[in-house]
């Protein structure tokens, strides 16, 4: 695979929102050396964060429609657009830019980002790009990881004497925090993807994936509220914790899905014996009333 399939491969689905960015052909290891600096004052202060191409991740939208006090449906209405993110088919959300206003990110000001303890995961990376090579399986877990810069035109950063290697880097964004919550759904991308975009997939699980991905509490209100539960046996610790926790909430929709759409093995949700029961009996009904010969 070379370095430019696999740009574009994570480009669509996470860590590069910067259009017009150049990566640099050199792979990095964790302990590779580079020098960046970003800070106010610097002479292209807040020049990246206009047109940018951000998909936001499941986590990206708990953090910030928390940080802003918003409910998911006001946050997903005011700030992004839903769109199929292409090699998968999925739904996912961008965070819409301002069109009137030069296409500004509508979280910049004039001293800087007004969400940065809760900046989306492809801000944090810049100017980092991740690459994962897969052996074998997409989901055996076999594979290396390395990363390489992005290096926009503007961006001076690069011309600050800071040195930093790729695990400082990472661990002064909270890199591993981000990668461990966006884990459970890039999983999902990925076995979709495997399929390939073509497969298809009923607009009804498309629904459904949007809203366990990108809405908490529309999600939460689907757990507790409609016949979910009787339907799912999930133990009761489990059911304590979503109860309040977005964070744990949105783990439990990626085994959900995984799950129900996927048809992958969950220690944390399975269908309830006699409701399989029933599935069962109606698909083999179904079958062979299709066999059956016409006269
Ligand atoms: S240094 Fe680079 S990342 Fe920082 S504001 Fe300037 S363009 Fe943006
Ligand atoms: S979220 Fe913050 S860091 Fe990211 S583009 Fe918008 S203003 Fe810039």
């Amino acid at each position: 695979m070379t370095l430019e399939h696999i740009e574009k491969e994570v480009s669509d689905v996470l860590h590069m929102g910067k259009p017009g960015g150049v990566i640099e052909p050199v792979r990095l290891e964790k302990d590779s050396p580079f020098n960046f600096r970003c800070y106010p004052g610097i002479s292209c202060f807040n020049r990246c964060c206009h047109n940018v191409n951000i998909i936001l991740t499941p986590y990206d939208i708990v953090r910030i429609k928390n940080m802003l006090g918003l409910t998911a449906d006001m946050f997903l209405q005011l700030y992004t657009t839903p769109e199929i993110l292409s090699q998968t088919g999925l739904p996912i959300a961008r965070l819409k830019m301002l069109d009137e206003q030069g296409g500004r990110c509508p979280f910049v000001s004039p001293e800087g980002c007004q969400i940065y303890s809760d900046r989306p995961v492809c801000c944090r990376y810049y100017p980092l790009g991740i690459a994962s090579l897969r052996q074998q399986n997409k989901f055996s877990g076999e594979e290396e990881e390395f990363f390489f810069v992005v290096k926009e035109d503007h961006c001076k950063g690069f011309e600050q004497p800071t040195e930093w290697t790729v695990d400082s880097w990472r661990a002064d964004q909270e890199a591993d925090l981000y990668d461990s919550m966006n884990r459970g759904w890039l999983e999902l991308l990925l076995r979709k993807a495997s399929f390939g975009e073509d497969a298809k997939m009923p607009e009804k699980a498309k629904h459904l994936f949007y809203m366990v991905t990108t809405n908490m509490e529309r999600f939460r209100q689907f757990v507790f509220e409609s016949p979910f539960l009787g339907s799912f046996a999930v133990d009761n610790n489990t059911l304590k914790k979503i109860l309040k926790d977005d964070v744990a909430l949105m783990q439990f929709g990626f085994e959900y899905l995984k799950y129900v759409i996927f048809g992958a093995e969950s220690d944390t949700i399975r269908l309830k014996k006699d409701v399989l029961y029933k599935t069962v009996k109606k698909i083999i009904k179904k079958k062979h009333k299709k066999k059956k010969p016409k006269i």
